[in-house]
């Protein structure tokens, strides 16, 4: 919590005139029932009309300034709050932003929604409380006591039976609530994870008719939640009638000893109505820090939650000591490189060694989870490696900033990944200042241009979200097409043609010969056909190197090569 507060330091001022206004507040607010005694005491007393009129014009001045100052305070500090939890938002976001794929493995989709949203928003609440009380709790309940005390001395003595039981009372209901309120954002993780996950697979969960069974899991998240929010509540809610129980109480009290000590001539009976108004703004102030007392670890719990974000250092972060690249372009290299996933007791790559230039295509073929986007991924850095080293260019890629490794690598990723927006700025997402005839280019190569005619608004048709409205063949072409118009160094095919028919895979690979034909080529592929006429063929079984070598000697020498081949290829094919 205390942490998070370096991110008011923008507001000061504006903080500090919170502050005061709530200052000027509180004041007003103890001197009133001085006031209001003077005219019990002095002038009804002596039936004084004058004095009662001046005496009752000053009070509804301090009140009318009182309300201001509390205005002007209640909206400064909601005003603060809301910028603090912008500046707060925009501060996570942009450090998940800078997370490798291990700390979204690490925190989780569904939870760092949460965190962003509805733990920044629990902060805010407190701030704004925090803001409001820090000055008027402590003063009233200060300034409090010394005016009752000024008023009676002796009378003051109940608040020292008083405040104790009150103190205890709070302690007790503050005890058990808490650690609900704790496990209460856990709950809501869950609830926003099984949402997410509905949400994305709906289609899935309609085809297997899952639907009874995804609402019985989110209603049980829900009722979870649900349960936890109103016990948390019901215990919360028993503090108020408690607090009117001790302080009515404490009326009554305060009415008995005083009436003995009016009928004694030891007081008067305004001072005994200011000492009322004072007993109770003593109490309420004890209430709000109480409030506070609640609210603080609850809002901590969130604040834990964001900090956790925000302290995250990603594992793969730029080397201090950037290596300038040099003149070379497109060598990738693998030099015995062994990984493991993170808690993964068998490597998911083991000892792979070869090298990749330019003008020459790379194909990786191997069975699903063999390993292919594992060694990609590597590439572009999503991952580092456990055991030997990745060059490009001649350059380690731990000793390259990230931004300039990625700027050689055209990636397109094996499930393709389109934005809201329309089909023109997807394509420019892999170059921000493309020109329209680059864009062109760029979906003529990649054999977008036949749909992308037929649509109504050609290149400005607008996606849905994640790309819904197009098929799954499209969206692979779109995603090429934004790598083309990168025109990197190094292009990378995770399965990319995969979702396409046989022709127009030949004829995206023709055009692609044509464009990429000084680049350095890597395409990860199940179908021989893609993998064929590549320069070397890289087959994976189990996460090692089984054979290299181009496909007639393949065909010879790699037993699994050969099993994939007869598997796909008829007899007349192969020879
Ligand atoms: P391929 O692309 O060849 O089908 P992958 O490279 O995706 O295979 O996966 C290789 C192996 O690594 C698989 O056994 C898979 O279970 C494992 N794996 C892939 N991604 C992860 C991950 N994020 N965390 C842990 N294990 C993973
Ligand atoms: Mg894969």
């Amino acid at each position: 919590m205390i942490q998070l507060l370096k991110f008011l330091r923008p507001y000061t001022n504006t903080v500090v005139a919170v502050l005061a206004l709530l200052f000027f507040q509180s004041l007003g607010e103890l001197y009133l029932p001085t006031l209001m005694a003077d005219i019990v005491d002095k002038g009804i007393v002596n039936g004084d009309t004058r004095y009662i009129i001046s005496i009752g014009g000053l009070m509804l001045l301090v009140a009318a300034l009182g309300t201001s100052c509390s205005i002007g305070a209640a909206f400064l500090s909601s005003k603060t709050a809301t910028a603090f939890s912008r500046d707060l938002r925009g501060k996570v976001f942009s450090r998940v932003e800078s997370y490798s794929l291990h700390e979204f493995d690490k925190i989780g989709t569904a939870s760092l929604i949460t965190r962003t949203t509805n733990d920044i928003n629990q902060v805010q609440q407190v701030m704004i409380m925090g803001l409001r009380m820090m000055v008027s709790a402590p003063m009233m309940c200060i300034g409090g006591i010394i005016m009752a005390v000024s008023k009676d001395a002796k009378l003051s003595l109940i608040f020292v039976v008083v405040i104790p039981v009150l103190a205890v009372l709070i302690f007790s209901v503050a005890r058990k609530g808490l650690p609900l309120f704790k496990v209460m954002q856990g709950k809501l993780d869950k609830l926003n994870l099984v949402l997410r996950e509905n949400l994305i697979g709906i289609r899935v969960v309609r085809a297997f008719n899952r639907i009874d069974h995804e609402k019985k899991r989110f209603n049980d998240a829900n009722r979870d939640l649900t349960d936890n929010a109103i016990r948390v509540n019901k215990i919360m809610a028993a503090i108020m009638p408690m607090m009117m129980l001790v302080m009515n109480f404490t009326t009554i009290a305060i009415i008995w000893f005083g009436s003995i000590r009016i009928d004694n001539g030891n007081m008067q009976v305004g001072d005994m109505m200011a000492f009322i108004q004072y007993a109770m703004q003593i109490m309420f102030s004890l209430i709000m820090v109480s409030m506070m007392f609640v609210m603080i670890p609850r809002a901590s719990a969130s604040a834990i939650r964001i900090n956790e974000v925000l302290d995250m250092v990603p594992e793969i972060e730029d080397a201090d000591e950037i290596k300038e690249g040099n003149d070379k372009k497109g060598y990738v290299a693998f030099e015995h490189v062994t990984f493991y996933y993170p808690g993964a007791e068998q490597p998911a790559l083991q000892d792979i060694t070869f090298q990749a230039g330019p003008g020459e295509v790379t194909a990786i073929i191997g069975g699903t989870g063999s390993g292919k986007s594992t060694l990609i991924n590597l590439i572009t850095r999503f991952y580092d490696v456990n055991d030997g080293s990745i060059r490009v260019d001649d350059v380690d890629v731990r000793e390259i900033s990230q931004e300039s490794l990625r700027a050689k690598i055209g990636l397109i990723p094996q499930k393709a990944v389109l934005f809201t927006g329309t089909i023109a700025e997807n394509i420019r997402y892999g170059k921000e200042n493309a020109s329209d005839e680059e864009i062109r280019h760029a979906a003529e190569t990649a054999q977008a241009m036949d749909f992308i005619a037929t649509m109504k608004d050609g290149f400005e048709s607008v996606l849905a979200q994640g790309g819904k409205n197009v098929s799954g063949g499209q969206k692979q072409r779109l995603a090429i097409a934004r790598a083309l118009i990168r025109k990197p160094e190094i292009y990378i095919f995770d399965d990319s043609f995969s979702a396409l028919d046989f022709k127009t895979d030949a004829k995206l690979r023709a055009a692609l010969k044509r464009e990429t034909k000084d680049a350095t080529v890597l395409i990860v592929a199940q179908r021989v056909s893609t993998v064929m006429d590549a320069d070397r063929i890289i087959v994976l079984d189990e996460g090692e190197i089984v054979g290299m070598g181009k496909h007639r000697e393949l065909l010879n020498t790699c037993k699994v090569y050969r099993e994939i081949v007869t598997s796909q290829l008829s007899e007349e094919e192969i020879a």
